[in-house]
């Protein structure tokens, strides 16, 4: 179990629903996530500042200026912050900003940036790497334990595969298995998961079902208008909706 604060923790039972968007990309759009997310009850918001794109080409995120948004806009609703770190450089800094920090799953077998992160108070996110067997996963957190830091919660996005039709292949056996091997709580990301907005719904179920401790959400106010992955990215409609859905799904 992960103390977020007084009277919130990961891994008691309860399921628990991060989202936001991908990218920050403005102080309007993660206002108006941030106002939407309150108002339902949402208590963490996600959205990447340093963000990993495969083409150089590509929007690299707003950097420390993303974490001040994600920063302002949490104390504004009462929201707390999730944002991945992709540099040893950029942790000092980020400490001031961000409650929980993310470790994505091209980094999770980056040494030093888990021994450096392992440093740090604050809990820490670790995605599965795309091509990680789940021992390889759990011998990542290791690492991050070793160097002092046990608030560790592991999130399946899914891996590599020959299947095409999704992203990545979304393990959700792994939920059960790392439960079984570990006293992590484990959290699942249907977005980066299957890369297609109808299958978030029946993935965020089965994760449920399996035992999951909570998911993580890509959600944007025009998904068709964001700077990074808006096709798998759901608007305010469709995460309201499977908000009330997997509120009333018990098994
Ligand atoms: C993300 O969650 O912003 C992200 C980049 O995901 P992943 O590291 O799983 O690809
Ligand atoms: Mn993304």
């Amino acid at each position: 179990m992960i103390k977020i604060d007084d009277n919130f923790f990961i891994g008691d039972g309860n399921f628990t629903v991060i989202a936001g968007p991908c990218a920050v990309e403005s102080y309007e759009q993660t206002d108006k996530i941030g106002s939407f997310l309150n108002k339902l009850g949402v208590r963490i918001l996600r959205g990447g500042a340093y963000k990993p794109r495969t083409n150089p080409d590509s929007f690299q995120g707003l950097g420390l200026d993303g974490l001040k948004i994600l920063h302002e806009i949490g104390q504004k609703y009462g929201l707390k912050i999730i944002s991945e770190i992709m540099d040893i450089r950029d942790i000092d800094k980020a400490c001031s900003y961000v409650d929980i920090f993310q470790i994505g799953s091209r980094n999770m077998q980056n040494f030093s940036l888990l021994k450096e992160i392992g440093r740090t108070k604050k809990p820490i996110m670790l995605k599965r790497g795309m091509s990680a067997t789940i021992k390889e996963w759990i011998m990542a957190a290791e690492y991050i334990k070793s160097s002092g830091n046990k608030d560790i919660i592991l999130c399946e996005r899914g891996i590599r595969t020959f299947e095409d039709y999704t992203r990545n292949t979304l393990d959700l056996m792994s939920v059960p298995i790392i439960k079984d091997l570990t006293e992590y709580p484990v959290f699942v990301d249907p977005s980066h998961g299957t890369g297609r907005r109808e299958l978030i719904l029946p993935a965020t179920k089965a994760s449920k079902a399996l035992g999951a401790d909570g998911i993580m959400v890509e959600i944007h106010p025009n998904p068709e208008d964001a700077l990074s992955d808006g096709f798998q990215s759901l608007n305010f409609m469709e995460f309201e909706n499977l908000f009330n859905v997997i509120n009333d799904y018990s098994f």
